[in-house]
Order: C-alpha cells, then structure tokens, then sequence
C-alpha cells in the first residue's frame, strides 16, 4: 500500500483504479516548438486567429460554467477570455515572433514563460497568482495552434483522475459520469480548480507533489477529500476504515436530506438561522434547491466585476430587486460593494500597494468615491421595497466610517423620498466584523448598527497575520485559532448586551464541527454556500445550545 497525503480541497469519498491523464500538448508541441519560420507575418497572423478562437471557446465556457456551477465559476472563464485577448501578451508573442524567426508555438511558449515570469515577481500578490492563468490560457492558446483539443478527457470507465494540474475547462468538460475523484500534483484550496470541484462536488485533492506519478496509472486507490489522503492498493485495515468512512457519510447525507423543510433549531429549541451566500441573482436556484431559508451575504461586488466596471443604478435595482422578490420576505443581506486587495476593479484605478489586504479595500473604496457608493445605496433602498432586505458594511474598522455611511444613507433616502420613490427607512444597516479593530470597539459599534456578520475569513487573516490568498501559510492559518474563536465570542457578546444579531458569513459558518460553539456563542445565523445549508442545518438539529443567553431579535 502507498499513502499520498496533499490538500483536501473538496470533500467527498472515492474508490477505483487511478487514470493518469497525460496532455498531448506535450508532444504537438515538441516538434513545433523549435520550428522557425518562413513568414514572420503570417506566424502572427495564426497566433492573432488562435488566440481569438481561444476567447470565443473560453466566453463559450462561462456560459456552460454559469448554468453547471455558478457565477463565480463563470467569472473565471470569462476573466480568461479577456487574458486570451490581453495586448501585452500579444507583444510578448509578437515580439518573440519577429526576434527568433519562430514558429507562433514557440513564441506562445516563450511569451508564455516570460509575460507568466513578470507576474510571478510582481509585488502584488493578487498579479502574482495571475502568473498561473497566463499559463492555462497560453496552453489553450497553443491547442488551438497544434490541432490539440483540449477538455474532452475522455473516462472509458469509472477511475479517479490524476494529474499534475487540470485547467478549469478541463475541470468544467469533465465527464462526471464516470470520474470518481481529482488528484493534482500542484494547486491549492483556492485554486480554481478547487473552486470548480467544490461547486460540482467533486472530491479533490491537490499539492500531492511528485509522489503522485504515472507510475501508479492503472492501481487501485481510495481517497478522502475532506482528510487529503490516498491510499493506492489499501490494504485489509484501510479498506476496512475506508468502509466506515463511507457508512458515516451516508447517515450524515441522510440526516442533511431529512433537514430538508425543517426548522432551523437546535434540541434545546433555540432558532439558529441557516442562510446562503451568494455572488448573483443567479445562485438564488441554487438556494431553492438546497432549501435556503435566506440570504446571508450577497457580495454585490461580483456584479461590478461581470460588468468590469460599475454597473447602472437600474441594473444593481433590477438584480437586488430580482433577489428580494424571489425570496419572498425572507432575510436577503445584501453587502455593499468589497473590492481591493484580491478582487481589483479598474474602474477605480486604484494605487498599486505593497500590502493589498491593508490598503484601499471595502468601505474605504466606498467613502472615497461617494458617487459609486450612493449610486449602489439608491438602487439598494429601492430595492428595499420588494423584500426584507437589509445591507451590510464590509472591512469597517473605526465608529466613524459607520456614521459616515450612515450619513450617506440618510441623504439617498432624503433624496429618494422627494422622488417619490418607494423604499423602505427601516432596511437595516449591518457592520462586517472582521477586522481585530471591529471586535475590540465591538460594544460601540453595536450602538450604531442594526446586526453585525462575521466575515471569519478575513478576520482569521488579520488576527493570524496571514495572507488568505498565500498557498505557501497553511500551517499556520488555524482557522480553530483560540484567536479567532475568542474574536467571534466577544463580538458576540457585545452584540447580545445590545440587542442586535450576529450572524457568521465567513466560511468557518459551514465547519459543522463548530456548529455547536456558535449556538452556545449566541450566534443568531449561519451563513453558507448552498450546498452547505442542508448538512449544517441538519448539524444545527442535532446541537444544543446548552448555556448560552436568550437570543437577539432577528
Ligand atoms: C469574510 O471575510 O469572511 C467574508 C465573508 O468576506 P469575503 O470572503 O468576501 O472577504
Ligand atoms: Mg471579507
């Protein structure tokens, strides 16, 4: 028996033989790498046509990937197709086109390494990450040069797929009828490949380095998605484990689908909302069919992201408008807008910084362009109207950003009601906690919101002075940290002594082992992934909140 440990970066259990898949670019692009070329010009000509062609398949791609897994799936498709188009890479190649005399492969491949080399030594982590895409696309640039078709890997019988990487059109054109399990050589939990497998639920490991190789293509293994462990050939005791694992996940999916239509409440009668959260209008078929009882957190900022700029105060009315209605009176948090750090937005050309995660991200965004922030605020309070929508602050770090919002706030309704226009005053003003600031001046904070949300993914990133987008600190970011847990307590404290909720929108909500810590926190709601609500709900039913004070209005 072999025992891989990676990352498990999609839970799930498996059992077949291991398929390693080897990429036929490798040989297409053997020989044409070293070709040079008659024609210069036409060489450029071919790449300009394939790279086309590569952002017409990837634009493709965002669609199937918005029906099959979502918005933020589609964004990353779509963020590709731009990459494909992008005029620097486009030098890069030309350039190399001209200089070496080569074919347009090899000059992909060169461009490739050089343009993916630049981003890597950038000093922003965000451009640095994007090395990776450069790659993807440049590989998907070159298939479409050699003939190569890429993304029908092909399972002619059920078999957990392994190797070194898959691109997120190979993840998104799987075949999922007969694949068991991912296995990669590289990648992190926030890789998008991880992304893609989670919202399929896909089991998946990643970063399980050379050990897994060719050689084991063919034997038979079982994983575990949530633990990052393989066992290639198990024996008698393995597969004897493996057989309990699989009992316990039965009866835990069982208990999750019996959760469906129930309340949200723990044995000792305590209601525990269980919301979603969500990235657009979209997702809310997701929330139906996972039996969602609201929306925890829409992050809004994923509509000025599709749109690549500021979208319209009719088009934010119409999709916050869509979401309040479809709830139908059901809780929707909808969060202003929270770009910077990793999720840039050009619009607001925003200074390059050394240290992203600290700098221009979230309200301060906001209060510095007051004219993007109330054309938000008004489609929002318009909004308000069709639903029980309330709205939320992200990254707030001081009382006065809240007073400032506040005052924000009362202008738009001013303005809105000398319209005419219909809103409701009394939409609710939540704060995020999620910056060690939020929890220590938590109690004056209280006084001036309407329910706080725990944002733990940042919080977790700032109080552990660990970069979230970093593949490199897993060891270090415990998200269990006393840290982190006595942050999400004193916020809760402070929010029971002033009679405001508290929910929890990060992605430690969904840790079914910290379920019952919340409800004793006098946590007031949950707020997770669709796919998440029906086992936490479950968890929720079968938690008592034993010692914890009577609840917060919600
Ligand atoms: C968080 O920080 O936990 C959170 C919910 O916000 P985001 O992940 O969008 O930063
Ligand atoms: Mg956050």
């Amino acid at each position: 028996m072999i025992c891989l440990q990676g990352k498990g970066v999609s839970e799930g259990l498996a059992q077949g033989p291991i398929c390693f898949y080897r990429r036929a670019e490798a040989a297409a692009f053997a020989g044409a790498g070293s070709a040079a070329a008659a024609d210069p010009a036409a060489e450029a000509r071919r790449f300009a046509r394939a790279a086309a062609k590569t952002a017409e398949h990837l634009n493709a791609l965002a669609e199937t990937a918005r029906a099959a897994a979502g918005e933020e799936a589609a964004l990353l498709f779509e963020a590709h197709a731009l990459l494909a188009k992008d005029e620097d890479f486009a030098d890069f190649v030309n350039a190399a086109i001209e200089s070496e005399h080569c074919s347009a492969e090899r000059a992909v491949l060169l461009a490739r390494e050089r343009f993916a080399a630049l981003l890597a030594a950038a000093d922003d982590a965000y451009l640095q990450q994007r090395a990776d895409d450069v790659r993807n696309v440049a590989r998907q640039i070159l298939n479409s040069l050699t003939g190569v078709s890429e993304g029908g890997i092909v399972l002619r019988k059920p078999a957990i797929l392994a190797a070194d990487d898959f691109t997120p059109s190979e993840t998104l054109l799987l075949d999922k009828t007969r694949l068991l399990g991912l296995l990669t050589q590289s990648g992190s939990a926030s890789s998008h490949t991880a992304i893609l497998a989670r919202t399929m639920g896909i089991p998946a490991i990643c970063g399980l380095g050379e050990a897994l190789g060719p050689a084991l293509d063919g034997r038979m293994a079982v994983m575990d998605g949530a633990a990052g462990t393989v066992a290639v050939e198990p024996d008698a005791a393995a597969l004897t484990a493996f057989a309990a694992a699989c009992a316990q996940r039965q009866t835990l999916h069982a208990q999750a689908e019996a959760a469906r239509g129930q309340p949200d409440v723990t044995l000792d009668g305590r209601v525990l909302h269980v919301y979603c959260n969500i990235g657009a209008p979209e997702d809310l078929a997701a929330v139906q069919a996972n039996d969602g009882q609201g929306v925890g957190l829409f992050r809004s900022e994923f509509l000025y992201l599709a749109a690549g700029g500021c979208p319209t105060e009719e088009q934010q009315f119409q999709a916050y408008r869509a979401i309040a209605a479809a709830m139908e009176g059901r809780r929707v948090v909808i969060r202003t807008l929270d770009v910077g750090s990793d999720k840039q937005l050009s619009h607001f050309d925003l200074p390059r910084e050394e240290n992203p995660a600290l700098g221009m991200r979230g309200v301060r965004v906001c209060l510095a362009h007051p004219e993007v922030f109330c054309t938000q605020l008004r489609a929002l309070y318009r909004a308000s109207a069709y639903g029980n929508v309330a709205i939320l602050l992200p990254m707030i770090a001081s009382v006065w950003e809240v007073r400032e919002c506040k005052r924000l706030c009362q202008s738009v309704m001013a303005q809105l009601e000398r319209e005419g226009a219909l809103y409701r005053a009394d939409t609710a003003l939540g704060v995020m906690i999620e910056t060690p600031a939020a929890v220590l001046i938590a109690a004056e904070l209280a006084r001036e919101a309407d329910f706080f949300s725990v944002g733990t993914n940042d919080l977790t990133q700032y109080l552990l002075a660990c970069d979230r987008q970093s593949g490199h600190l897993e060891k270090f970011r415990d998200t269990h940290h006393p840290a982190v847990l006595r942050a999400v307590k004193l916020a809760a404290d402070a929010a029971r002594a002033a009679g405001i909720p508290i929910s929890i929108c990060g992605d430690l909500a969904a840790d079914l082992s910290l379920t019952q810590a919340f409800a004793a926190m006098g946590i007031d709601a949950l707020s997770v992934p669709p796919a998440a609500v029906l086992p936490l709900r479950a968890a929720v039913r079968r938690t008592s909140a034993k010692g914890c004070a009577p609840q917060a209005p919600q």
